[in-house]
């Protein structure tokens, strides 16, 4: 017997008769005698539908508001999911954020989760009740009640698993795990066993959707063993096998089996390239470039300069695409004149391809291989960025499917791995 975590996605919730599906699975777990609590997302376009009536009303709704809105999705999920285990005969309580409480800081729409209650949920499960709590809201220190961003249930559920020092967070999903590569892209991708969360850490930031980028963080900083698997089995298929399903998100040194080199291949279409041409080397150029764009609130993510000669380079860095044309215009406005630069030249049209994996600390010859298979390809390498696990390339967006599949293939990733 323990205490387990189980997160459903919109997807999962997304009609009646799939929410008493949920009802069984957890019903399932309930009856093997495990204490069960279960943070539901918003029923599937519930969220969206939501907040497109918001901006109905107000272009720009107040972010206050605007959660007051977005929120509510949460909250028909829990009472639905409530109610279903009660009709089946399991005792099961709902809450919402505010009622727990899972507490915030007051940044709305994207706020983060400060500390979780456990007083309430432990007296329910002790009485044997199913607990399910909200996924997606909190609320602040005044009592307004926040969310947590787009995703942000699977970061309600690790925080809760954390919380309660659940022994396993289990993310039901519409995809059974989490793949070397998109296997819409990649028909012969394979769902990986175990993944190690540094790993999935870059995979989540590099464009790989599966989980929201703040609960994978969170799992490593508190160390929930988290597994990732599919909402899509019946709900009645055998618990041990279920159990070991999915992806399991692990740690580096429980890591006992060899690993295989590259785990997976990442890839967005998020970015754009720009460039300031002709910009004098000399001290403070890259704060004087970067300075006004951080002040303007853009993230910038790969930066390069080349070095100099003859006294002038280039200087290129990355942008949310969003926030393409606003960086543009910093530029043009702030920087250009301070700096006496040649161009602020852009690009939207690219895809930027990273090959990610822990096995990279201990092999060489990755970047050599990754970049020999683009050029076999032809394809044009225009920025690279490494860290210890992985290596990323800027390239032509169109194309970043034949890249994708390229280097899947190089790096036999659609081969079993290695025991
Ligand atoms: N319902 C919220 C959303 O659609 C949170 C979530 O589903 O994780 O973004
Ligand atoms: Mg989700």
């Amino acid at each position: 017997m323990a205490l387990i975590v189980h997160k459903y996605g919109g997807t999962s919730m997304g009609s009646v008769e799939r929410i008493k599906n949920v009802a069984q699975r957890v019903a399932k777990w309930h009856a093997a005698g495990h204490q069960m609590v279960v943070v539901p997302s918003a029923m599937s376009g519930e969220t969206n539908r939501l907040i497109a009536l918001a901006k109905e009303i107000q272009a720009q709704p107040d972010p206050r508001e605007l959660d007051m809105v977005a929120s509510t999705g949460e909250q028909v999920s829990v009472g639905l999911l409530s109610m279903a285990l009660n009709a089946i005969g399991v005792p099961a309580v709902s809450y919402a954020g505010w009622q727990v409480p899972v507490r915030t800081d007051d940044a709305f729409t994207k706020a983060r989760i400060e500390s979780i209650d456990d007083a309430r949920v432990r007296a329910d499960l002790a009485a044997g009740r199913v607990v399910i709590i909200t996924g997606f809201q909190g609320v602040d220190s005044n009592g307004n009640i926040t969310t947590l961003g787009r995703g942000g249930s699977d970061t309600s559920a690790v925080a809760v698993a954390a919380a309660l020092q659940a022994a396993e967070c289990l993310i039901y999903t519409d995809v059974d795990g989490v793949y070397t590569t998109d296997p819409r892209i990649v028909p012969e991708a394979r769902r990986l066993a175990r993944v190690t969360f540094e790993e999935m850490l870059e995979m989540a930031s590099l464009g790989s959707k599966v989980l929201q980028i703040r609960s994978v963080e969170f799992a490593g900083k508190y160390r929930v063993k988290t597994r990732v698997l599919s909402s899509l089995t019946p709900p009645d298929i055998d618990l041990a096998t279920e159990a070991e399903s999915g992806t399991l998100i692990t740690f580096e040194e429980d890591e006992q089996m060899e690993k295989a080199v590259i785990s997976g291949i990442a890839f967005n279409r998020d970015e754009a390239k720009i460039t300031v041409t002709n910009v004098p080397d000399r001290p403070g150029i890259a704060y004087q470039i970067l300075g006004p764009v951080a002040e303007a609130n853009i993230d910038v993510d790969m930066i390069i300069q080349n070095a100099s000669v003859g006294g002038n380079t280039d200087f290129s860095f990355t942008v949310h695409r969003n926030e393409y044309q606003k960086a543009i215009a910093v530029l043009n406005d702030t920087v250009k004149s301070r700096i006496q630069a040649g161009d602020i030249v852009g690009d939207p049209k690219i895809a930027k391809v990273s090959v990610v994996g822990i096995g990279m600390r201990s092999h060489v010859g990755i970047a050599s291989l990754m970049f020999r298979t683009l050029s076999q390809e032809g394809i044009n390498i225009q920025m690279i960025s490494t860290s210890e696990i992985k290596i990323s390339v800027v390239i032509e967006d169109k194309y970043m499917e034949l890249a994708v599949r390229a280097l899947h293939k190089a790096f036999e990733l659609d081969q079993p791995a290695a025991a």
